[in-house]
Order: C-alpha cells, then sequence, then structure tokens
C-alpha cells in the first residue's frame, strides 16, 4: 500500500535570540503572511523561540496554522530538576512540538543519545512532536565518519518506538559544520545523508518509517533552499539564522512552497 506523501516542512530556531516584543512581533508576521499552503494544511510552518517566548509566541499564530515548539525538554513530567522545562509544560502553553538533541545541545551542554531517546519517547507520549536533530562534526566527515556517527544517532533516538509513532516525529540532518558558518551541505551532500537514514529507519522500523520527515538544516538561506527543496529526500528545513526576521522565513516558506509544488 502507498504511503501518503510526507508534508513539507520549514521550521525556525531562533536560538536564545530576541526579546518579548521582537519574538511576537515577528510570531505575527509570520502567522499574517505566511502562504495559503500553511492554512490549507498542505505546507508546514513552526516557529522554536526561547522557552520564555513560546506562549505569547503560540497566542500570537494561534489559528494560523503555523505551530509553535520548544528548544528542549526534560524527560521527566516534574519533580526537582532547577532551570528545566518539562513536556508537559510545553504543550500547557499551546506548544505542539519540540527541538531535541541539536548539536549545540550535544556540544555544550552534555546532551546524550540516551537523553534525547527519553525525551522523544516522553514527548511523543503526551502527544508532543520531536523533531530529533543528528549530524556529523567536520573531523568526522573528513575521517569517513559520517554515517556511522549520524545513523548511530538515528537509531539510539528511535529505538523502542511504535510504528505509530513514526509519523509523529521529523528527524533534522544537520551537519555540524554546516550550522551557523555560511557553509550549507551541497543537495548532494543532504541527499547521500538523507537516502542511508531513511534505509536505516526502515531496517529497522519497517514500513512504518517511510512516514519519519527528514528535514535538512544548516545555513539554510534563500540562495539555496530551492535547490536543497527540489530534492525528493529532503521533506523541509530546520533553519536558524534565516529565521529571525519574518521577511526572510516568509521568503523560505514560499520557495518551499514552489520547490516541492504546494501552492
Ligand atoms: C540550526 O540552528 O538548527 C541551524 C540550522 O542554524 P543555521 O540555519 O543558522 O545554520
Amino acid at each position: 500500500m502507498a504511503s501518503p506523501p510526507r508534508r513539507p516542512y520549514v521550521a525556525g530556531n531562533w536560538k536564545m535570540n530576541k526579546d518579548l516584543a521582537s519574538a511576537v512581533a515577528t510570531a505575527r508576521a509570520v502567522a499574517e503572511r505566511c502562504p495559503a499552503a500553511v492554512r490549507a494544511g498542505r505546507l508546514d510552518a513552526g516557529l522554536f523561540p526561547p522557552a520564555l517566548f513560546v506562549e505569547p509566541v503560540a497566542r500570537a499564530i494561534a489559528g494560523s496554522g503555523v505551530v509553535c515548539g520548544a528548544q528542549d525538554m526534560h524527560w521527566e513530567t516534574s519533580g526537582a530538576f532547577t532551570g528545566e522545562t518539562s513536556g508537559p509544560m510545553i504543550l500547557s502553553v499551546g506548544a505542539t512540538s519540540v527541538i531535541l538533541g541539536h548539536s549545540e545541545r550535544r556540544q555544550f551542554f552534555g546532551e546524550t543519545d540516551e537523553r534525547v531517546r527519553k525525551k522523544a519517547a516522553a514527548a511523543l507520549a503526551i502527544g508532543l512532536r520531536p523533531i530529533v536533530c543528528v549530524g556529523e562534526t567536520l573531523s568526522e566527515r573528513e575521517a569517513g565518519a559520517t554515517e556511522r556517527v549520524v545513523l548511530g544517532q538515528v537509531s539510539a533516538a528511535l529505538q523502542g518506538l511504535e510504528p505509530k509513532d513514526l509519523a509523529r516525529l521529523d528527524v533534522a540532518y544537520e551537519p555540524v559544520w554546516a550550522i551557523g558558518t555560511g557553509r550549507n551541505a551541497t543537495p548532494r551532500q543532504a541527499v547521500e545523508v538523507h537516502a542511508a537514514i531513511r534505509e536505516a529507519i526502515l531496517r529497522a522500523h519497517g514500513d512504518a518509517g517511510r512516514a519519519v520527515r527528514i528535514l535538512y538544516g544548516g545555513s539554510v538561506n534563500a540562495r539555496n533552499v530551492s535547490d536543497l527543496m527540489a530534492s525528493p529526500e529532503i521533506d523541509g528545513a530546520l533553519v536558524g539564522g534565516a529565521s529571525l526576521e519574518a521577511e526572510s522565513f516568509l521568503d523560505l516558506l514560499a520557495r518551499t512552497e514552489e520547490a516541492k509544488r504546494v501552492a
């Protein structure tokens, strides 16, 4: 049986940027001017502000079709974890998704594959959609270890998930050397890794793995997004820098709409 096509997705990770006024103004502008395909459910758009601004951003975009998410979460639902945010807290303020395992969390905050696995399972258990980030460093790529590293991260994060979970989860391939550097992976480099990820998911989880969206992230901008999105293996983009201004994020949405022919 043919599986339904995966809906293209452009997600904006604002990282630790913006103040309240700018977060709300950007979110409003995106919600007001996003392509009709977003409202019609043919193209997905998501904003991932800092935790403090999740609630006002979710409120600003309510009803527009654009979704809001957090940049991380704890795997426990509550307890003595000073400074942490739980999945139920994120859900309770109107967000529906969460980024997990971003390379900056792995690099600067001791995030491990095991924690990403626990967080993904906890998010899915309460109906939050995880975007699980994976990617190799430059030295790992140069050592020929890209597939080993990336597939190891994917298999750890998806371990123990049931087939029904796979349609409620996105994977973002984000080569660490391409994040915030202005040096994106070429479509060919990205497609190679996306195809390997897809194959590994299908091997481990069977046909249900066709539903997993695989996004590309790493210096996506107006100049490279159309070429990247032209590949059927690339289901969308996780965007940092170019998502901070409404104009530039809307431009990426419009170009993705065109490249994926979902207008
Ligand atoms: C990211 O933070 O996930 C990212 C891809 O950043 P940038 O687009 O700035 O490289």
